[in-house]
């Protein structure tokens, strides 16, 4: 965990001012892009989940790296949560408010057998509202959502509050 902390504080690249006016938009991608930092990263989600899980979801896009990787070091299964439009079977369908706009995400009704036992992960916990609609989409496809990991969970945007009930793990808060 100390690792992953020191590698998220080292490379992560704060740009203000996107996509949109007034956003410090957290980007991660230099970690993911440093050797030791995603090992570091990966390793530290997993452990902090260890054992509960079956299948890892990941949302698009930098939350398909981190389930593609969790699920490859645990032995479990990814299924991707995207944006609508993107996948070609019949879909769950979820819309939800960004920090910065509205989306819809999707995942496919049959990627998962009833009563998986789900990871979700994604970069960065902002406002909330991504990681609930992919939650709601694990519920809709009849699969029981373990938790939700992030990197980075944006402190004081309420996003943990949206999530109540759930259980959140963020490898580093920032205000
Ligand atoms: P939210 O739904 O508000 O929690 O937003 C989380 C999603 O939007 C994640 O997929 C992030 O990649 C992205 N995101 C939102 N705000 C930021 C930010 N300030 N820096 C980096 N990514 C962000």
């Amino acid at each position: 965990m100390d690792r992953a902390v020191t590698a998220i504080d080292r490379l992560t690249v704060v740009v203000p001012d996107f996509p949109s006016a007034g956003i410090m938009f957290r980007d991660l991608t230099p970690v993911f892009a440093d050797a030791s930092g995603f090992r570091a990263v990966v390793d530290a989600i997993a452990a902090s989940f260890a054992g509960t899980f079956d299948a890892v979801a990941g949302v698009e896009a930098r939350g398909f790296l981190l389930a593609a990787a969790v699920g490859y070091a645990t032995g479990t299964g990814v299924v991707t949560i995207r944006k609508a439009g993107k996948l070609p079977r019949a879909v769950h369908r979820e819309s939800y408010d960004l920090e910065y706009g509205q989306a819809a995400l999707e995942i496919h009704q049959s990627d998962l057998p009833a009563g998986s036992r789900v990871l979700v992960l994604d970069d960065v916990l902002a406002t909330g509202g991504t990681l609930v609609a992919a939650c709601a989409l694990l519920d809709k496809a009849g699969a029981t959502v373990v938790g939700c990991g992030v990197v980075l969970e944006l402190g004081g945007l309420g996003g943990r509050e949206k999530l109540a009930g759930r259980t959140v793990h963020a490898l580093e808060i920032v205000a």
